[in-house]
């Protein structure tokens, strides 16, 4: 059988592999990535460790001398599952990327220079290759299946998948059917960035970075501020024009942001059989791994 060639047909297959092999979540990516290369390239993955180097999320290089790789990883890193995310990212970077290059070097995008179009684009593959390989959509669907969705069901699916709350949240908007966005916003009330499902994309609920917090939700949020992740409904006119918002809010005090979950539940959900093609990590790429979520 031939290797696959896209960052999806790659974590589809390691995924399946890990899972046929009697294993269970989460994905221990580092036994995957040893493993793995070792019985099939000529130059595999001969090390995982830590590398100390903070602002480097991540790290892989070529040993020139033993013909190999290695990945290096930031241990110091306190959002729970960004490592094994970011190893995974980086497994994608052997796998997809490196006939390109001897040294890949990952982390946030003010300090990486992610500006180029080519850039952007392998760092979005490894990101997309690293939430296949981590949080396979089938296992997903079986999870959130059957229960109302919330940063409680996403967390109980990040730590499943160790994984971060916002790379979870990334993968369930992306194959759900419901009208959904999350909004991440500094604590100055400017949004960061937003993402929507395909339905929410729909009923144009998107919002652009820059944009400010509807003043109603950050009055309530700063008043609130305990126990704000119970949802609470919004009427129209505050997260869209016309339609009537769940919405619940994660705090951040360390890295100073309040991540929105937005649901639009009377959003006519029209059932569609062609399966759009997913960006959801080109907006992880462009705010890098930990979502703008500075240190
Ligand atoms: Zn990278």
């Amino acid at each position: 059988m031939s290797d696959p060639s896209t960052p999806v047909a790659w974590g589809i297959q390691l995924s399946k592999l890990w899972l046929a092999s009697g294993q269970s979540f989460p994905v221990r990516v580092k036994d995957i990535a040893l493993e793995i290369t070792r019985t099939k390239f000529a130059d595999p993955i001969g090390c995982v460790i830590p590398h100390g180097i903070a602002g480097i999320d991540g790290m892989l290089s070529k040993r020139q001398k033993k013909n190999d790789w290695c990945i290096s990883y930031d241990e110091n890193v306190t959002v729970p599952g960004r490592i094994n995310f970011t190893i995974a990212h980086e497994l994608g970077h052997y796998l997809l990327h490196r006939k390109l290059r001897d040294a890949f070097q990952c982390g946030q995008v003010q300090m990486m220079e992610y500006d180029s179009p080519e850039s952007r684009r392998i760092e979005s593959q490894a990101n997309t290759f690293a939430s296949y390989l981590l949080m396979p959509r089938n296992d997903f669907e079986v999870q959130v299946t059957g229960h109302e969705l919330s940063f409680e069901l996403l967390g109980h699916c990040a730590d499943r998948y160790q994984t971060s709350l916002t790379a979870t949240a990334l993968k369930w908007l992306e194959f759900t059917a419901e009208a959904a966005m999350l909004v991440v916003a500094d604590h100055d009330e400017f949004i960061c960035w937003s993402y929507c499902s395909e339905a929410a994309r729909r009923i144009g609920a998107y919002i652009s970075p820059g944009e400010v917090v509807p003043a109603s939700v950050l009055e309530y949020v700063r008043s609130n501020a305990l126990n704000v992740r119970e949802s609470r409904r919004v009427a129209p006119g505050v997260w869209h024009a016309t339609e009537e918002a769940i919405e619940s809010v994660i705090v951040s005090d360390q890295f100073e942001q309040n991540i929105f979950l937005i649901r639009f539940p009377l959003a006519l959900v029209v059932d569609h059989a062609e399966e759009p093609e997913s960006d959801a990590f080109t907006v992880f790429a462009e705010n890098g791994h930990g979502l703008n979520w500075k240190k």
